[in-house]
């Protein structure tokens, strides 16, 4: 007797747990019934709140060229021994002076310590997001994905909308990329006298 009256105490709070949870569905369901849950994507912009961590942004007109970036980064690149890469010289000044500075969203985790770091903003939260869609080549070589301070100084900032769309028209997808360009590290010689003869043609017609 006990047995079936555990059974049914037992069968009880099943039923009992079951109408909970269609009772928070039906409240949810009939409370936000007006308002639309699911995006289409990509057929559908997807519009990030502001505090999204897309892609960052970069100023190099106000980079004293510290390194506490580079310093405080905690992953290391692809390709390289830092996520972060600064190239500079010293100048007429005995300034540095910057001369490239690259981050390579292939090991990115936009964790951000790098715009703590930096003491002059020059390193700013973006919203941009899908830069592998961006340049179509990136989806096979995560080089591609290296951005140098060209890519970076055209990422929309945080406070501005950072759809894919959006993205496209801060990096035009004919832009040459300065990773690419700048690295060299992997260029076929004869690919590169080629794109040479191609660009001289060019000119002369
Ligand atoms: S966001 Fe984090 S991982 Fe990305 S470059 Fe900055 S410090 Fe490095
Ligand atoms: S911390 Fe800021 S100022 Fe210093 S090198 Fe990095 S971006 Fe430039």
């Amino acid at each position: 007797m006990s047995a079936l009256t555990d059974s049914l105490t037992q069968i009880g709070y099943s039923l009992r747990s079951c109408l909970t949870g269609l009772k928070v569905v039906y409240f949810n369901w009939w409370k936000f019934r007006e308002r639309k849950q699911t995006v289409m994507y990509p057929l559908e912009e997807i519009v990030y709140s502001p505090n999204h961590r897309g892609a960052l942004v970069f100023r190099p007109e106000r980079c004293i060229v510290c390194e506490l970036c580079e310093k405080a980064c905690p992953v290391p690149g692809t390709r390289t021994e830092k996520t972060i890469e600064i190239y500079h010289h010293v100048g007429a000044t005995k300034k540095r002076e910057l001369d490239e500075f690259y981050i390579d969203y292939g090991s990115c985790i936009n964790c951000y310590l790098c715009v703590e770091a930096c003491p002059v903003d020059a390193l700013l939260p973006g919203a941009s997001f899908e830069l592998a869609t961006i340049d179509p080549d990136a989806q096979y070589d995560r080089s591609r994905m290296i951005y140098g301070m060209g890519q970076l100084s055209l990422q929309p900032e945080s406070a501005e909308r950072g759809s894919f769309e959006h993205a496209y028209e801060y990096v035009p997808r004919d832009r040459p990329f300065d990773a690419a360009v700048s690295l060299g590290e992997d260029e076929d010689p004869a690919e590169e006298t080629a794109s040479a003869g191609e660009s001289s043609g060019a000119a002369s017609a």
